[in-house]
């Protein structure tokens, strides 16, 4: 059972080129000052976190970008998406800046146009009732500007319950994209049973089931997940009550089903934070998300036992690409006059995109 504990990478030695990084890194985000906005998701490592101007988790930042953010560039230190979803809900003088351009999300790729416009033709010959598109944040633009253009909407791990709720109350169905796990666990919770969900596959013709069986469904769940929350599994739970019986597992909702229902509490980045900050002096906790914010989390509060719910550190591999040298580099380029990576999404997916997120943060207020 030891190795479940302590599997958190030893803290690292400074070296002097990390130290020369962090230094230039100070030096030029003085000097370029209310230009630059630098936002950072909750799993970014901590050598570029220690950076950010706000940090925050999915509907925070993108909420953040569409209100407050008014410097000329945002340097967005997430994942492709969030970067989008920034560009969609700021105006035009603000550009938006992803350090690497090959941090995406394996999730998010998982649902294209093309797919989604077929599984939409399919849904609509097996069924005269109305299906509301509602797609998590982790999209990628175009997934969301279907939803704009067909009367739904957008989710995030913190709201998903409240935007399931108005989608349900819109249309005899749902069609949720892209996360299989976020739409099952959330729509279970709200007392929706598993017969009235049905999975559609865009990789088997027809999405795998029959027409009869989408007619019948109330949820359609596409089928995608997270490669870093399904190694977080439904047996780790046991080992860790057998060894800590007064231990409390916390987990993101893009586990699976079954790790979901063992766990104690289940909740975005933002609730596990909240979670752990308010929780008791010597409490334990395994929790089930990108070991970064775990590993943060850990060393945040020295007074509780905190480990990840696996017996290895589960990292978000493309976000993790952001390094410092990566910041350093876009920060320079700025400075310069000379901007890469700039993320612009095309004006006619970017404005029906926008009637999708709008529409989020007019139901989430
Ligand atoms: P949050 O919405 O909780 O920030 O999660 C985003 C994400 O990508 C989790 O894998
Ligand atoms: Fe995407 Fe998973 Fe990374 Fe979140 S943790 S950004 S869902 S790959």
């Amino acid at each position: 059972m030891e190795t479940y504990i302590d599997v958190m990478a030893p803290e690292k030695q400074t070296s002097e080129t990390e130290e020369s990084v962090v230094r230039e890194i100070r030096e030029i985000r003085m000097k370029l000052g209310e230009k630059v906005l630098i936002l950072a998701h909750h799993y970014q490592c901590d050598s570029v976190f220690q950076f950010a101007d706000n940090t925050g988790d999915s509907l925070g930042l993108s909420k953040y970008a569409a209100e407050k953010a008014s410097a000329e560039f945002i340097i967005f230190c997430g994942v492709h998406f969030m970067a989008e979803t920034a560009d969609i809900l700021t105006p035009d003088f603000q550009k938006v800046i992803l350090p690497d351009l090959r941090a995406g999300c394996s999730m998010a790729d998982m649902a294209n146009f093309d797919q989604t416009e077929e599984c939409w033709e399919i849904l609509s010959d097996a069924s005269s009732e109305k299906v509301i598109p509602v797609t998590y944040i982790n999209s990628t633009a175009a997934i969301k500007a279907f939803c704009g253009r067909n009367d739904g909407t957008v989710c995030t791990s913190s709201n998903a319950e409240k935007i399931l709720k108005w989608a349900l109350e819109k249309g005899g169905k749902v069609l949720f994209l892209p996360d299989q796990h976020l739409g099952r666990n959330v729509a279970y919770k709200m007392g929706i049973p598993l017969e009235k969900m049905v999975m559609y596959d865009p990789k088997i013709p027809g999405g795998g089931e029959s027409l009869e069986t989408y007619a019948n469904a109330q949820i359609i769940l596409w089928q995608g997940f997270c490669s870093v929350h399904m190694n977080f599994r439904e047996q780790y739970i046991g080992i860790f009550r057998e060894r800590y019986p007064d231990i409390t597992i916390l987990v993101h909702w893009e586990c699976s089903f079954e790790v979901v229902q063992k766990a104690d509490y289940c909740g975005s980045t933002a609730f596990i934070i909240k979670m752990i900050n308010e929780a008791p002096y010597g409490s334990k906790w395994a929790i089930g998300t990108e070991s970064h914010l775990v590993e943060r989390l850990k060393n945040l509060h020295p007074d509780k036992f905190i480990s990840p719910l696996s017996a290895y550190a589960c990292q978000c591999a493309t976000m993790f690409r952001i390094d410092a040298e990566h910041l350093l580099k876009t920060l320079k380029e700025i400075d310069r006059g000379e901007v890469s990576n700039i993320i612009r999404v095309p004006k006619d997916i970017a404005d029906d995109a926008k009637i999708a997120l709008d529409r989020m943060l007019e139901i989430t207020g």
